[in-house]
């Protein structure tokens, strides 16, 4: 009898690992995440599988906690196939990249430090290496194409639905044979939020003998796009017609994107103040032209953007700032600026020195478009905190601080609850990539609207199907 095993996003959002053992078949793993936040200790840990008996890596989207264990997971032994979008597996190295980049970096300075003490030895080496991201692209990996199934093997077959999230993102079906019968299990991936002005709706799947649901915000709903959409604009345009600047910390992937396509809109309809919109942030840079290129798999209304402009996102107030120098001259401009930078938490990246340089003004405006991890600088400000410190400087916050929380690549409950709703057979639903707490209210708010029951997975429990 086939079995799935969690080996992440089990009880918790991060690490995302499942393993499908299909009986005289071969071994599939969906997704291989690292883990992110306070369980970040176990990336280090044994996976709890032998990476060599994995035959097959299926991946859902390019999200660090979906694909930041895959090195790792070649590291030691992998040598199968990965099967997933093009769009994907580039969008994957430009994370990967800029993880393992980070990761040297860190493991230098602490190295350096520890030598003063001479204490080198006690210093951890990195989960992975530049290197090791490059051997990834190494192994046979085989591009699967939306609503196009990909043979597996004897009765086996992976097909990948748009699920709306970031690009490339995907729902994937995976149909087996087992003991002449034939059955479905579905991982949903991670869910986009209906009406994205950049991605397409979540495409629907219509049977599934087994449903492996993400479970981000199972407890809640969001509040409405529109409404968000409006604070937005309010925010940029009173800060503009003020001489001031907006500065908006972003996630490279998905909101970065999303956030110029708001701007564009403003400015197609009049609404923008002359300004000068800065993307100053070479991965979201990097992200940006694979969307562009994969722009087959974005909205209706980005690719009328793209027929009737001969560009999604440009329009003539944005600019690209790749260089750091380009970055520093941005500070020599008194007003009239919106600073697209990262980190999306103000953890590190360029959003800092641009904090330096603006946050002490009180007709700036910092605006926050994305979650805030407790622990981060962003949280801490969003919190209320007024004197931060900045490369050892003091900095005092007297900028307008706002934060808009409409704005999500995921479903929110009644996102997920409907999606579900439009299976015409269901049978077994497993609740996977959520906080516990979480997944209790969202198991409950299934079987009060499906009239089904849900499992929460726990981690490396056997799930027969
Ligand atoms: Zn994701």
């Amino acid at each position: 009898m086939a079995i799935v095993q969690s080996y992440g996003a089990a009880e918790v959002v991060t690490g995302s690992c499942h393993l499908l053992r299909i009986e005289n078949g071969p071994n599939i793993m969906i997704d291989c995440g690292m883990f992110q936040g306070v369980v970040e200790e176990r990336n280090f840990e044994p996976f709890g599988f032998d990476p060599k008996e994995v035959d097959i890596l299926l991946v859902t989207h390019a999200h660090l906690d979906h694909v930041g264990r895959i090195p790792k997971l070649v590291k030691e032994g992998f040598k199968g196939r990965i099967v997933t979008l093009r769009s994907t597996m580039d969008l994957a190295e430009v994370v990967l990249l800029d993880s393992a980049h980070l990761m040297e970096e860190e493991y230098r300075t602490r190295y350096k430090k520890a030598q003063r003490r001479g204490a080198e030895a006690s210093v951890r080496e990195p989960l992975y290496s530049v290197d090791d991201v490059k051997a990834v692209y190494d192994l046979a990996i085989e591009y699967a194409q939306y609503d196009k199934s990909v043979k597996l093997g004897r009765d086996l077959t992976a097909t990948f639905r748009n699920a709306g999230h970031i690009l490339g993102a995907a729902t994937i079906e995976i149909d087996f044979k087992e003991r002449g019968r034939f059955r479905r299990v579905v991982f949903s991936g991670d869910l986009g939020n209906r009406n994205d002005i950049v991605m397409r709706d979540p495409v629907f799947v219509k049977e599934a003998d087994a449903l492996f649901i993400e479970s981000t915000y199972g407890d809640r709903n969001h509040r409405g796009i529109k409404e968000s959409e409006e604070e937005f604009k309010e925010v940029v345009v009173n800060t503009l017609l003020n001489n001031g600047n907006v500065l908006i910390p972003s996630f490279a992937i998905e909101r970065t994107q999303e956030i110029m396509c708001l701007l564009k809109r403003m400015y197609d309809k009049k609404e923008l103040p002359r300004c000068k919109i800065f993307i100053d942030s070479p991965m979201a840079i990097r992200a940006t032209r694979l969307y562009d290129t994969y722009h087959k798999e974005l909205s209706r209304s980005c690719n009328d953007y793209l027929k009737r402009d001969g560009t999604i996102f440009e329009f003539p107030y944005l600019s690209y700032t790749v260089k750091s120098e380009e970055s520093k001259r941005i500070n020599e401009i008194e007003s009239g600026c919106v600073i697209i930078a990262g980190s999306g938490m103000c953890t590190g990246g360029r959003i800092l020195h641009h904090f330096k340089h603006r946050l002490w003004n009180e007709r700036n405006s910092l605006l926050f478009v994305g979650y805030q991890a407790e622990g981060t600088l962003g949280r801490r400000i969003v919190e209320g905190e007024r004197h931060i410190h900045i490369y050892n400087e003091e900095v005092l916050v007297r900028a307008k601080v706002y934060t808009i929380n409409g704005f999500s690549a995921h479903a929110d409950q009644n996102d997920l609850i409907e999606w579900m709703e439009h299976f015409k057979r269901l049978e077994k639903i497993f609740l996977i990539h959520g906080e516990f707490k979480k997944q209790l209210v969202f198991k409950k708010a299934i079987e009060k609207r499906l009239g089904k029951r849900a499992h929460i997975v726990a981690p490396e429990e056997s799930i027969y199907l």
